[in-house]
């Protein structure tokens, strides 16, 4: 088994993470195991999965499974809204599920700000980083206001913040306070979740007519140029391959500057600040 060539970003306090990996929101138990295989085999070494997933059992025996030493794969999870209040026991239930004795990566799912837990979560994250079981931590779906609670209140900046970001919802003031804290950005549902009448639109179809590639390797090289890190879902072989052949081309400015052009404002998932699902 050999790695795909997807290069390293470092997060802050050194840690790699590879830039591309294999996301498995709404990918059935049932299929999981194969699908995380499958990725492991074809050279991907970067898995994102939460408790919320319901999978990471199954992302666990296939890890187990797959004969790699534990430190070249990645793998991130998350502490789910309900478990905010008592994030050490829920980590450690996510850490026997994955039949791992530490994680990567480990994030607060969502700020859920009517509750007023997530300060109490960030801190014992915090914990769980010094005692060396995450590696990195980190938040997802987080605002501004909801970031700057956490380091006015902690000090502690999160390593990663990971939010639905696409060519219809770029993120662009959340996205510059990021980058001027030194949070990486992870972009959720990278191809849209295949919602949108992205891959139909003409220039798309002719810039990647152009480089000889697919429509979603065109938006995925976009996030990549603009050092984001992306873990497209796919339950198909084919796509995986294809999601990972991003490296041997380059956007031009002008050909970035039509995706950027297709900013809308359209978000498909849930909006944060409102989010209130345990
Ligand atoms: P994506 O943008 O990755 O889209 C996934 C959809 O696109 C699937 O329907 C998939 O279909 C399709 N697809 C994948 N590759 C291609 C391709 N090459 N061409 C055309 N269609 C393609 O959305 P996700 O929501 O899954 O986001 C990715 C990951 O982000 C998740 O799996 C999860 O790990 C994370 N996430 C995190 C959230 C959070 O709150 N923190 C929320 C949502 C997601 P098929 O499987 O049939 O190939």
């Amino acid at each position: 088994m050999t790695a795909l060539p997807i290069p390293n970003i470092e997060l802050q306090h050194g840690t790699q993470i590879p830039q591309l990996g294999v996301g498995v929101f709404l990918v059935e138990p049932s299929e999981t195991e194969s699908v995380v295989s499958t990725a492991l085999e074809v050279g991907y070494r970067h898995i994102d999965t939460a408790a919320a997933y319901g999978n990471e059992a199954e992302v666990g025996r296939a890890i187990a499974s797959s004969g790699l030493a534990r430190e070249d794969v990645f793998v991130t999870t998350k502490l789910w809204n309900a478990d905010q209040a008592r994030a050490a026991d829920a980590f450690q239930v996510s850490l026997d599920k994955l039949q791992l004795d530490r994680v990567d990566l480990y994030l607060i799912h969502w700020p859920q700000p009517m509750f007023g837990e997530a300060l109490g979560a960030w801190k014992a994250l915090v914990d769980i980083a010094a005692s060396g079981r995450a590696a990195a931590i980190g938040v997802s779906n987080f605002e501004i206001d909801h970031l700057q609670q956490l380091i006015d209140e902690t000090g502690v900046v999160p390593a990663v913040n990971q939010i639905e970001l696409h060519p219809l919802h770029q993120r662009r003031e959340l996205a510059e306070f990021c980058r001027e804290h030194g949070i990486a950005i992870e972009a959720w549902g990278p191809l849209a979740q295949g919602k949108s009448d992205l891959f139909e639109r003409p220039e798309l179809l002719e810039i990647a007519r152009a480089h000889g590639k697919t429509p979603a390797q065109i938006v995925l090289r976009w996030h990549v140029q603009q050092e984001r890190i992306i873990f497209p879902k796919t339950t198909r072989r084919e796509r995986l391959f294809e999601n990972a052949d991003l490296f041997d081309f380059a956007l031009s400015d002008a050909e970035m500057s039509v995706i950027d052009g297709y900013e809308a404002g359209t978000n498909f998932g849930p909006d944060p600040r409102t989010f209130d699902a345990r």
